[in-house]
């Protein structure tokens, strides 16, 4: 095919929604994928989630996952699927899509075990081919065809080892900014690579070019704010666990099991205050286990994690016998989810009782889905009837708001940019931003929605 100077973007998933996100690029005859994620009315987006047993077209069918027909007569032409980050509506639809393309799963080492152990597991239900997984650490380029050059870059974000993946070409840098936020003071891992990201704006990517695209993630767009550092977060939960008047009772902190930031500080000023920590529930399990074997988390060593329910269940029975007074709990079940360790101890269903001046410290935000506000409502509710001392939001946001992307913008001039993973309201706040910088919506900067590719004259 000859040379075209145009890049044909296909959004698949995750435009004027949240979730399920993937985003194909096509440069002449190749093609790359970006993410291949779900999204499921109940998406707890980093909690234990088992969908193997649903079949693919059933799961197209009620929006759970891309629905990649667009792609239907190029699949031969994709080259590589990259994954950004190792959420579930980044990486959760790789067991089900990922073996009709022929070609590896590349993205960064933490990524790429988290990946390993999903597409294992799909495995494990049905006959599907092996898919080559390929590591790549964050400031390596690899080669993927004569055109093509893969580069993951150094992000944070809300889970270890995120990147934000350039993909170099002969029209320009594509660069997928999907999720982000510019943090520079982070728990665990180093500030994004701004001395990269500058380079790559400035035209010292390979092409030479500049960036022809920005897909950038739209969240918290409408928020007139720079997202707060993690060590934020840090601070608040220092505040809470040391600072409470808590010498007698019990303490239950939950999070998102994926976010080993947040569950370092955690476990951190849990042992400062002459308590042993104790991590319960699957996912909190298979994330930290995973990051203390990896080297991102050595405050693992001296901490209890369950997974099992039996385990879990012997765990609290020690911790009833043994006096509340000498544990931190770090349980699953911080949006009110039925299952999780959480609602199921406020309904009693555990061996630990709750009672009046337990502390339980929500390290979260509800992800605003009806579902999860009634849940959530009936959690508190039930904590509410056992007279314990809640402490709700004692989080930060792991997605840039308006600053991040300004900054972002400012660093990477793209010639066009397309707003992603939001509803059309976030989308629309991202247009507000990239106006400020002399774009102009349907000329460089193009709202679309699933299925409907954009070309790019580059
Ligand atoms: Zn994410």
């Amino acid at each position: 095919m000859p040379s075209t100077d145009e890049i044909r973007i296909y959004p698949v998933g995750g435009y004027s929604e949240y979730g399920r996100n993937m985003t194909a690029v096509e440069v002449d005859d190749e093609i790359v994928i970006f993410d291949m994620g779900i999204k499921l009315d109940r998406v707890m987006i980093d909690e234990d989630l088992v969908f193997e047993d649903t079949d693919l077209l059933d799961l197209v069918g009620i929006g759970a996952i891309p629905d990649d027909s667009v792609l239907e007569s190029k699949r031969d032409r994709v080259v590589a699927i990259v994954p950004s980050h190792g959420h579930l509506d980044h990486i959760g639809a790789l067991p089900k899509l990922a073996h009709r393309y022929d070609c590896p799963i590349i993205c960064t080492p933490y990524t790429a075990r988290l990946v390993e152990a999903y597409m294992a597991k799909e495995k494990a239900h049905m006959a599907t081919k092996d898919v080559e997984i390929i590591p790549l650490p964050t400031g390596q380029m690899r080669p993927l065809t004569r055109k093509l050059t893969l580069e993951l870059v150094r992000m944070t974000h809300s889970i270890l080892d995120s990147s934000m993946p350039v993909l170099h070409t002969p029209y320009g840098e594509v660069v997928y900014g999907n999720d982000f936020k510019l943090d520079n003071n982070p728990v665990i891992g180093r500030p994004p690579d701004y001395a990269r990201l500058k380079e790559i704006g400035a035209g010292k990517g390979e092409s030479g070019r500049g960036v022809a695209a920005l897909i950038a993630e739209t969240t918290r767009a409408g928020e007139d704010t720079k997202t707060e550092s993690e060590s934020v977060a840090r601070a608040i939960l220092k505040d809470h666990i040391m600072g409470l008047e808590n010498d007698e009772d019990g303490m239950i902190v939950t999070t998102f099991s994926s976010h080993t930031e947040r569950i370092k500080s955690i476990v951190e000023f849990g042992q400062k205050i002459g308590r042993e920590v104790i991590l319960l529930g699957r996912s909190m399990e298979n994330y930290n286990l995973l990051a203390e074997e990896m080297g991102f988390a050595d405050f693992m060593e001296d901490v209890q994690v369950w997974g099992r329910r039996r385990s879990i269940e012997r765990a609290l029975g020690d911790v009833m016998r043994e006096g509340k007074e000498k544990y931190l709990i770090c349980a699953t079940g911080h949006q009110g989810e039925p299952d999780a360790l959480l609602s199921r101890i406020a309904r009693d269903e555990t061996p630990f009782q709750l009672s009046r001046g337990d502390h339980v410290i929500f390290s979260s935000n509800v992800i605003p889905h009806p579902v999860n506000v009634a849940n959530f409502h009936v959690l508190t509710h039930r904590l509410r009837r056992h007279s314990v001392r809640m402490i709700k939001g004692a989080h930060v946001s792991g997605h840039g708001a308006r600053e991040d992307h300004y900054e972002l913008l400012q660093m990477l001039r793209p010639e066009h940019i397309l707003p992603s993973h939001g509803d059309i309201k976030a989308q629309a706040a991202y247009i507000g931003i990239a106006q400020d910088f002399g774009y102009a919506p349907e000329d460089n900067v193009h709202i679309t929605s699933n299925g409907r590719a954009v070309t790019l004259k580059v």
